[in-house]
């Protein structure tokens, strides 16, 4: 059976802590879907457009990556994909304690499938979509925090 993961987010916009997460987790996986959830109550900064087209362009050469959209409950897609894991990236003891309600909710609803942490990179602990756009709302420079090919 393929190892499939699903790794859930907004990627508005996709940062390098993104990036490492993924490309981390591939040895891991036959299949890794980078998927971006539509949340009808968030409203995005970048269109969904614009986010996958980067992401697309950032893992183009990447065969064990797969780019995709889903709006509906997370489990609800994993199955649709057969993905028995859902991936995601721990910064901090806040992200742990978020991640945690919904890994164990996701759990509940659908036992099948697990949830697997990676511990994000020390230089990138730090870095989040929202201070990307913030740096961006004011007009400074976020080369060095998202990946190559991510431009404004
Ligand atoms: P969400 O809208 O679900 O918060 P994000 O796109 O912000 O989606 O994040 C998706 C996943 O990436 C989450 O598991 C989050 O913890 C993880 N993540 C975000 N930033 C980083 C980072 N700098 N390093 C490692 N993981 C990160």
């Amino acid at each position: 059976m393929q190892r499939i993961a699903v790794f859930p987010g907004s990627f508005d916009p996709i940062t390098r802590g993104h990036e490492s997460v993924i490309k981390r987790a591939l040895p891991l996986f036959d299949l890794v879907i980078v998927a971006i959830g539509e949340n009808g109550e968030k409203k995005s900064f970048f269109s969904l457009s614009q986010r996958l087209a980067w992401l697309q362009l950032i893992f183009a050469k990447e065969p064990k990556i797969e780019i995709a959209t889903f709006s509906g409950l997370t489990v609800d897609f994993c199955q649709k994909k057969n993905a028995a894991f859902i991936l995601r990236g721990l910064r901090t003891a806040a992200d742990f304690e978020f991640e945690r309600s919904i890994g164990q909710m996701n759990k509940l609803m659908v036992p099948g499938i697990e949830t697997v942490f990676l511990l994000c990179e020390q230089e990138y602990a730090s870095l989040s979509s929202s201070i990307v756009r913030d740096i961006i709302r004011n007009g400074g420079e976020v080369k060095q925090f998202v990946p190559d090919g991510v431009d404004f």
